[in-house]
């Protein structure tokens, strides 16, 4: 049955008793917008630009930049796009901003904090979506990864806004999860990106294979912090979405849900099996499950306890 229903899932995202959540597509670059565009996703949820300038030594002109940007909103024309600024450094240095021999690059000047010695690279990425937003006379959100405080949040909205963008920030990091309600009053959205929040949450590398059971995203500690968030963007009626990994696990996805996360991201083939779980579970179940899952321990018994909550 589950097969299925899988392969005849076409969105758009809801529960049986027809809570709406929107199911997008993680993006790199353009050819992968336009895989995403035939997967029923409602937008991207996420593109990592940093991926398409991973083996480049001199930054990207804006014009280069508009045209990449360009051909991921046409990919999605009408549709959702949020556009992350460059998440450079730990795991995906840039050669023409991340500085060698860091310490610990994970803790170090990574995301939004290549903007402190490299203002222009930021601005000029800024002017990039904005230039590729007028072109096509679309609406795109951006986001910063790697926000830690209200005060960089405030921040990064302002040079959004000041270009007539939607501005938002990830929560990937324990310190904005906390404090989730003054980061929220600074932005107009947030999304969670559970593959760093897990990391810092739980102070394992998301690399390690050794620490995979530290990582797991059904860590209740970083469910707690999710939680925390949902919470935080209900109370300011601003939007909550998902874009880690934790987004593609369709039992942890009505976990989500349940707590009040209104999109889930993750790769495109997720998304059928994403929307057609949600499907069978009515929101109370949901919720029943993500109020179950903050009571547990440890994994294994967040997940059992979520699996029988939303019917096996
Ligand atoms: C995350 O950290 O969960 C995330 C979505 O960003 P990335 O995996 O690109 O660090
Ligand atoms: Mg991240």
């Amino acid at each position: 049955r589950k097969a299925a229903a899988v392969a005849s899932w076409t969105g758009p995202g809801t529960t049986s008793d027809g809570h709406r959540v929107s199911v997008l597509a993680n993006v790199a670059d353009g050819a992968s917008a336009r895989n995403a565009s035939g997967h029923p996703v409602e937008g991207v949820g996420l593109f990592r630009t940093e991926l398409a300038f991973l083996e480049r030594t001199e930054a990207p002109t804006i014009a280069e930049q508009a045209t990449l940007y360009r051909e991921v909103i046409d990919a999605f024309a009408d549709r959702k796009v949020v556009i992350r600024t460059l998440d450079a450094g730990s795991d995906k240095p840039l050669k023409f901003v991340t500085q060698l021999n860091e310490a610990n690059p994970a803790l170090g000047v990574r995301g939004n904090r290549i903007a402190i010695d490299h203002p222009e690279i930021r601005a000029d990425q800024l002017d990039a979506i904005a230039a590729a937003a007028r072109e096509s006379g679309a609406t795109p959100w951006v986001m910063a990864p790697m926000i830690a405080s209200p005060s960089e949040a405030a921040e990064f909205a302002g040079e959004v806004r000041r270009r007539g963008l939607v501005a938002g920030v990830m929560v990937e990091v324990p310190a904005a999860a906390i404090l989730a309600p003054a980061i929220m009053a600074e932005v107009d959205f947030v999304s969670i990106g559970t593959n760093d929040l897990t990391q810092y949450t739980m102070a394992a590398d998301r690399m390690s294979a050794e620490l995979a059971t530290l990582t797991d995203p059904w860590q209740p500690a970083a469910l707690a912090l999710i939680d925390m968030v949902a919470r935080a963007g209900e109370a300011a009626g601003k939007p909550v979405g998902v874009c880690g990994e934790a987004a593609a696990d369709p039992l942890l996805a009505c976990v989500l849900v349940g707590m009040g996360v209104s999109s889930l991201s993750a790769a495109p083939a997720a998304a059928a099996p994403v929307g057609a779980r949600l499907a069978e579970v009515t929101l109370d179940q949901c919720r029943s499950a993500a109020q179950a899952v903050l009571r547990t321990a440890d994994p294994a018994e967040a997940r059992a306890v979520a699996s029988a909550a939303l019917g096996g």
